[in-house]
């Protein structure tokens, strides 16, 4: 049965480098193999519609079979003032996606190991995965806001987990790991942290089911220290919201450019939302610059997780490391390839 992917190209260089992960994935499974449908979301629908997600294109992800997001925001829309902001649409797709895990594998290529600010023998051979819970914990507890009190203005975030949001991403962490190298490290703050003591005691109840696995707790302000002092510790991290969003950004650095990372954001069915961890990179938009390589990579996940295509994901997965192998460096890496050139040194590797 033919499948529905919905495309999100969104703003700054997103479309750039989605209309390249199309090529791709058409050159891998064929022209008509996939129907495509384009929606706005971020800054583009906020001008065209009022809104970043309109009510039609959250419902096209909800019934597609996966959804391609580029990157949404750009400083058009950055007014820290306005009230209706890129980043919503971002938020309410992937809570009305029920998308509760986002996985980000960081693996450092063999040849670019220079290109990281951290030495080669420190990030040579790393090849981890974060889970990163996406729909709970502080920026989405409530109350949430600004308010007056005894004269007094306060900011308030509220950090809460329920045991089922935790026990259902650790689960989805040690069944990574089984195909890995069976190690699960669960980073939280529970020396401080309620919310982390109950996401303690929920991970280690959840791994009486993984025999298997090998479950390590440690405190976020150790994980960071780690991650860059010797990221080759882990193998399978889960995390919480906030925490997540952090030691992502930090793990990315190790590949060398923000532009060769992936990620996939999951929930309890098929349905997917895959897109670079990237953002609209404002700076290089409509130079034709940008490295595509991460949205390629989303794609391949996108097989992988959502459509049962294994083969066709290795397949991405080896053409992108052969071109990186061969030579082929966007500016990002220091080279001079194009972001339409680089998908051709890709496609060629295929
Ligand atoms: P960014 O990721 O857009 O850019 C950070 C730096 O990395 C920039 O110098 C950029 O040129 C470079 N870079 C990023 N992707 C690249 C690529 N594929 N190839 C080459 N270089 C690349 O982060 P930012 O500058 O902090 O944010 C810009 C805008 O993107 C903001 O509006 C932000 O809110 C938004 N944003 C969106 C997402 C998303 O859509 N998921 C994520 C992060 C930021």
């Amino acid at each position: 049965m033919t499948k529905n992917i919905v495309l999100l190209p969104g703003d700054g260089i997103g479309p750039e480098v989605l209309n390249e992960a199309v090529k791709v994935l058409k050159s891998v499974v064929g022209e008509n193999t996939f129907n495509f449908e384009d929606h706005l979301l971020g800054g583009c629908s906020i001008d065209a519609h009022g809104t970043a997600l309109t009510d039609e294109t959250l419902k096209a992800c909800q019934m597609a079979d996966a959804v391609m997001l580029g990157a949404v925001g750009g400083p058009k829309w950055d007014d820290p003032a306005a009230k209706i902001r890129p980043e919503q649409g971002l938020l309410g797709l992937r809570k009305g996606m029920a998308v509760f895990a986002n996985l980000r594998p960081v693996k450092v290529h063999l040849d670019l190991a220079d290109a990281s600010p951290l030495k080669a023998e420190i990030v040579r051979d790393v090849d981890m995965i974060v889970v990163r819970e996406l729909t709970g914990g502080l920026y989405f507890g409530t109350p949430k806001g600004r308010f007056m009190e005894d004269g007094k203005e306060k900011g308030v975030d509220t950090l809460v987990y329920y045991d089922y949001e935790v026990e259902r991403i650790v689960r989805l962490a040690c069944k990574l790991a089984e195909d890995r190298k069976g190690k699960v490290t669960s980073v939280d703050k529970a020396n401080v942290l309620e919310s982390s003591r109950l996401w303690r005691s929920v991970c280690v109840n959840t791994l009486a089911d993984f025999p298997n696995i090998e479950l390590e707790h440690m405190l976020v302000d150790a994980a960071s220290m780690r991650l860059i002092s010797n990221p080759r510790h882990f193998d399978v991290m889960v995390t919480e919201n906030m925490f997540g969003d952090i030691l992502t950004d930090e793990a990315s650095v190790l590949a060398g450019s923000m532009g060769m990372l992936p990620s996939a954001s999951l929930g309890e069915g098929k349905n997917g939302l895959y897109e670079p961890i990237h953002g609209s990179a404002p700076d290089i938009a409509g130079k034709g610059i940008a490295n595509p390589v991460g949205m390629i990579l989303s794609t391949a996940m996108m097989l992988r997780y959502s459509l049962d295509m294994e083969k066709e994901a290795l397949m991405i997965e080896a053409a992108v490391e052969k071109a990186i192998h061969e030579g082929a460096r966007t500016a990002d890496l220091g080279g001079t390839l194009s972001t339409t050139q680089m998908t051709e040194r890709i496609l060629s590797a295929l």
